[in-house]
C-alpha cells in the first residue's frame, strides 16, 4: 500500500471508465474508496470486487446527479458507508469525475440538452463539493476531472466544453479559498480516452481510432489508467504544493 493509507476518498462516477480507474488506483495507494454510481449497481460492485481482489477497500454509494435530492442522497450513503467501515465520518479526497457529453454545435443544442449537461457536469459538482467541505479534513484534496476542450476549440461539443470551462474558474477560486486549510484544488484534464463516452465513434472504428491517436502528440488513444495516475499524484502527499492548477493528461492533444 502506498501513500494514502488511512485516507478516505469519494470518486463520483466510479462504476466504469475513468472513474473506475481512479477508484482502483486510489485504493491501490491505500485509500478507503467510496465508489459513487448512478444506476448500474452491478458495475459499481464490479469496481469494488476488482479493488478487493487487489487487496484494497471500497464501498458503493448511489445517487443520480442532476436530480432533486441528489446531494443529500449521495452524502447519506457516503456517511453510512464510512460509519460501516469504521472510518469516523471524515473525508480526505474528493474526485469529481462524473460527467456526460453533449451533442452538436450551437445550432443543434436544445434548452433541455443545455440544462442537462450543466446540471450534471457543473451544478452537481458545485453542490457535491459544497457539501463535501463539511466532511473534508484540513490538508485534503479536491480533484475535478475537466477536459482538454477548455484549451482547444471543440465546436461539436460546445455546451459540454462550457461546463468544463466553468469548472476551471471554480477550481481557481476554490483553491484560493481553501488554501488556509491546506486543501488543494486541481483539475485533471483528459484528452481523448477510450471509454463508453466515446464508444460510438472510437471503439472498434479504425478511422475513429486513427483520428484520436493522431490528435495526441504521443501518438495513441488515452487509457483510463493514464488519467488515474495523474489524479493519484494530485491526491498524494507529493502533490501538496500544487493547487489551482490544470494538469493536462491529454498525451499532447491540446498542443
Ligand atoms: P463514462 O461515460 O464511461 O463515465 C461517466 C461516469 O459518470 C459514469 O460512471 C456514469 O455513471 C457517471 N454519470 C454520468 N451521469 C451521471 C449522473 N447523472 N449521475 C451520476 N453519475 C453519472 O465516461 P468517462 O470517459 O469515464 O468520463 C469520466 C469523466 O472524464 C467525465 O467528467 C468526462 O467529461 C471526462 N472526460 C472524458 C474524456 C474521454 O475522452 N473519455 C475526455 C475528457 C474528459
Amino acid at each position: 500500500m502506498g501513500g494514502l493509507a488511512g485516507k478516505t476518498a469519494l470518486v463520483t462516477g466510479a462504476s466504469r471508465g475513468i472513474g473506475r480507474a481512479i477508484a482502483e488506483r486510489l485504493a491501490a495507494d491505500g485509500a478507503l474508496v467510496a465508489v459513487h454510481f448512478a444506476r448500474n449497481e452491478a458495475a459499481a460492485e464490479e469496481t469494488i470486487a476488482k479493488i478487493a481482489a487487489a487487496g484494497g477497500r471500497a464501498f458503493p454509494v448511489r445517487a443520480e446527479l442532476g436530480t432533486a435530492g441528489d446531494v443529500a442522497a449521495l452524502f447519506a450513503g457516503l456517511e453510512r458507508g464510512l460509519r460501516e467501515q469504521d472510518a469516523s465520518g471524515g473525508l480526505d479526497i474528493l474526485v469529481n469525475n462524473a460527467g456526460i457529453g453533449s451533442n452538436g454545435p450551437i445550432e443543434q443544442v436544445t434548452a433541455e440538452d443545455y440544462d442537462r449537461v450543466f446540471a450534471v457536469n457543473t451544478r452537481a459538482l458545485f453542490f457535491v463539493t459544497q457539501r463535501a467541505l463539511t466532511l473534508l479534513r484540513d490538508g485534503g484534496r479536491i480533484i475535478n476531472v475537466t477536459s482538454g476542450v477548455t484549451r482547444i476549440a471543440f465546436p461539436e461539443e460546445i455546451a459540454y466544453s462550457m461546463t468544463k470551462g466553468a469548472i476551471d474558474t471554480f477550481t481557481l477560486a476554490l483553491a484560493k479559498h481553501l488554501g488556509p486549510r491546506r486543501i488543494t484544488v486541481n483539475n485533471v484534464a483528459p484528452g481523448i480516452v477510450d471509454t463508453d463516452m466515446n464508444a460510438d465513434w472510437l471503439r472498434g472504428d479504425p478511422d475513429g481510432t486513427a483520428y484520436a491517436a493522431s490528435a495526441a502528440a504521443l501518438g495513441r488513444v488515452g487509457r483510463p489508467a493514464d488519467i488515474a495516475d495523474v489524479v493519484a499524484f494530485a491526491a498524494s502527499p507529493d502533490g501538496r504544493w500544487v493547487t489551482g492548477a490544470t494538469l493536462d493528461a491529454t498525451g499532447g492533444s491540446h498542443l
